[in-house]
Order: structure tokens, then C-alpha cells, then sequence
């Protein structure tokens, strides 16, 4: 029984701290919502507040249309999962996996249906007498959160579940945590910093900084087409640029440089353009683009599968950043420190943003 989660004007400080600050966000039935932001921001005051730890200053939080905004955690029927699992350490998995069928007060038999039926679902059928110190972090994991949702909340909080696996692990978990969640169709609130989670597990990603969401929107709309620096910045490498618009408005004026406009600005405007390090060209097909510059490299490695190049332009503040896929073996490397090369973009493939 998925429900929408509806969060309206939700302001909370602490003290001097404006924790949280005119925050709007709707969480669709079955849909998954990344709160993406670095540490401080409000995610996980945010989430508290949802979870029924922490009450709003001023605005209300709704789940499929009751306003529970004061109403106690355990009436809100909701799902929570942690970084550190939180599993009772001395209760079997079993145990831990029927706590909230034994709190509502289901029968035995419907409790081991039960257990066996999230056991298969997580994976990990036959351990309902384990112990959960004899499982790894990611089972441990799957445990968690199979006693989240074996009670079928209407919501299902996320907090920063992943952040104590390692690399490797986090990834097929994302897959894992993400297909469980399509199938049950269960609506998701997950807090995470780690961009590349919140990128590949969500439906929508709200990016967050100092208590307030900047953008909000498909995780292929967040990363091609971010709204501000801050966004451009804070996910993935961004090249920026800033200047002012020239006098037909068509060109970005920046020091020594002019580079062609996505679209038309007014005449003096200040202008901040993004350029992701992907959409780069370098080398002799960089001398077709339109906009382009000469730059020597000044650093290149290998990244698996694509080489990463830092290129200094003269007279720009910054380097450049130029990953690029290889035409011979996955990510290698074509061009050396030291050389001078042609480095250039497309002009739609630079992004207008919010100088903030
Ligand atoms: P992290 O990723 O580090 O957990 P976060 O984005 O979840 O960060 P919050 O924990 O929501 O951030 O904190 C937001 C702000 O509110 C921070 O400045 C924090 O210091 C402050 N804050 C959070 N909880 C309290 C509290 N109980 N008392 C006082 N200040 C608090």
C-alpha cells in the first residue's frame, strides 16, 4: 500500500542553526527520492522529521493525505533502515525479521510465513537461526531490510544504508535495494551524500545545500542540465567558466576569450557556464569546435575505462578537465604531459548556471 509523502514549508533550526529551511518536496506512490547533499546540509533532519524523531518548526508532513507532522513514530507505519544496522545483536535473524509482526501481535505461524517469505526475498533463505555478528555487512544489511518491510509500511526510510559497505558491495547492493523497491512498489525516502548512489538508485533527486533543496528532478535532468554552480559542482567534475555576455549577447566574454553561448544572454549579463569533463574534446578533432582553446597538459592517468586529462590554459584561473574513452585499449592513454593540444566543446554541450 504505497502513499505519497508530501512535505509542505517544513522549517526546523536549532538554536542559531537553521537546520532546514522552506523545504517542499513530494515523494510520488512507488517513486524513490535521493536527499542529496554534502554533510550539514538538513538530510538527516529532514528524514527525522518524516520518521516522527524530531518535529517541524513551522510547515506539515503528509503520507498519502494524513497530516502526521506531530503524530508519534510508531503510528506513522513506516520502514527505516540505517548506516549501522541496527539489528538486535542477541535475537536470531528470525527474531530480529518477525519484531514487528510480534509487536502488532501476529500469530506464530503467520510470523514464520512470514520470515521465510522475506528470507527468499532478501536472498538469504535457511539463516533464520543465525545470529546476526555470523553475517556480513551487506547481509546484515538485507536483514535490516527485511524487517522494515515485512510489517508493509506505507514509506520507507533510508539512511545512508550503504555507507558502511565497501565499494564493490555498495554497488550490487544499489541494484539489489533498488529492484526490491520497484517490485514492492513501495515509496522511498533515501539520504544519501554519495552521488552515485543517489544517481542510480532514484526515480528523483533533490540536491540539498544548508538546509534548503536547489533542484529537484530525474537523475539524468540533475547531471545534464544542473541549475546552479553548486549543483554542476557538487555532482560529478564540472569545467566552469565565467565572464559576461558580449554585446550581441551570443558570445561569453571572459578574459582573453570568447566562447559561443548555449543561447542568447542580455548584452553585459554575468554569465557561469558548465562544461562536463565528458563532453570535452581534445586533440585534432577539438580544432573543429566551435569553441576551443589551446592548453598543454599537465596531467594524465588512467581510469579504467576512459583516461582522465587536466589541461592549464593560459591566462584561466583553473585547468581544464577532459576524460575521454580511448580509441585503443579501454582508457588509456593518449596524450603526455607537457604536450600542447586543441582542446574544445560544442556550444549546447555548455550548461548556463546559477552563479550561486
Ligand atoms: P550528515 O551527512 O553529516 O549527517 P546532514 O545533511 O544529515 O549531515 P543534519 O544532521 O540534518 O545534516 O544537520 C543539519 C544542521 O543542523 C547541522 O548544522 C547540524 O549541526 C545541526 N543539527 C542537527 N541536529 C542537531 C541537534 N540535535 N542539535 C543542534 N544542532 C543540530
Amino acid at each position: 500500500m504505497a502513499a505519497e509523502l508530501r512535505l509542505a514549508d517544513i522549517h526546523k533550526s536549532y538554536g542559531p542553526v537553521q537546520a532546514v529551511d522552506e523545504l517542499d518536496l513530494t515523494v510520488g506512490e512507488g517513486e524513490l527520492l535521493a536527499l542529496l547533499g554534502p554533510s550539514g546540509c538538513g538530510k538527516t533532519t529532514t528524514l527525522r522529521m518524516v520518521a516522527g524523531f524530531e518535529e517541524p518548526d513551522r510547515g506539515t508532513i503528509r503520507i498519502g493525505g494524513d497530516d502526521v507532522t506531530y503524530q508519534p513514530p510508531h503510528k506513522r507505519n513506516l520502514g527505516m533502515v540505517f548506516q549501522n544496522y541496527s539489528l538486535f545483536p542477541h535475537r536470531t535473524v528470525a527474531e530480529n525479521i518477525a519484531f514487528g509482526l510480534r509487536m502488532s501481535g501476529a500469530s506464530r505461524a503467520e510470523q514464520q510465513t512470514q520470515v521465510a517469505r522475506m528470507l527468499d526475498m532478501i536472498r538469504l533463505p535457511g539463516r533464520e537461526d543465525m545470529y546476526p555478528n555470523q553475517l556480513s555487512g551487506g547481509q546484515q544489511q538485507r536483514v535490516a531490510l527485511a524487517r522494515s518491510l515485512v510489517v508493509n509500511p506505507r514509506v520507507l526510510l533510508l539512511d545512508e544504508p550503504l555507507g558502511a559497505l565497501d565499494r564493490s558491495l555498495r554497488e550490487s547492493m544499489q541494484f539489489e535495494i533498488r529492484e526490491m523497491q520497484q517490485r514492492l512498489g513501495i515509496t522511498t525516502l533515501l539520504v544519501t551524500h554519495d552521488q552515485e548512489e543517489a544517481l542510480s538508485m532514484s526515480d528523483q533527486v533533490a540536491v540539498m545545500n544548508a538546509g534548503r533543496i536547489l533542484q529537484i528532478g530525474a537523475p539524468s535532468t540533475i547531471y545534464d542540465r544542473p541549475a546552479s554552480r553548486f549543483v554542476a559542482e557538487f555532482l560529478g567534475t564540472s569545467n566552469i567558466l565565467t565572464g559576461k555576455a558580449d554585446a550581441d549577447g551570443r558570445k561569453l566574454a571572459a578574459g582573453a576569450y570568447s566562447f559561443a553561448l548555449p543561447e542568447p544572454q542580455p548584452a553585459g549579463a554575468p554569465v557561469v557556464l558548465s562544461i562536463r569533463p565528458e563532453r570535452m574534446v581534445l586533440g585534432d578533432e577539438a580544432e573543429r569546435c566551435p569553441s576551443r582553446l589551446r592548453g598543454r597538459i599537465t596531467g594524465a592517468v588512467f581510469r579504467g575505462s576512459y583516461a582522465a586529462y587536466q589541461v592549464r590554459v593560459e591566462g584561466m584561473e583553473n585547468e581544464i578537465f577532459v576524460y575521454r574513452q580511448a580509441d585503443g585499449p579501454l582508457g588509456a592513454i593518449t596524450y603526455r604531459v607537457g604536450e600542447e593540444h586543441w582542446l574544445g566543446w560544442n556550444a549546447d554541450d555548455g550548461i548556463l548556471v546559477d552563479p550561486e
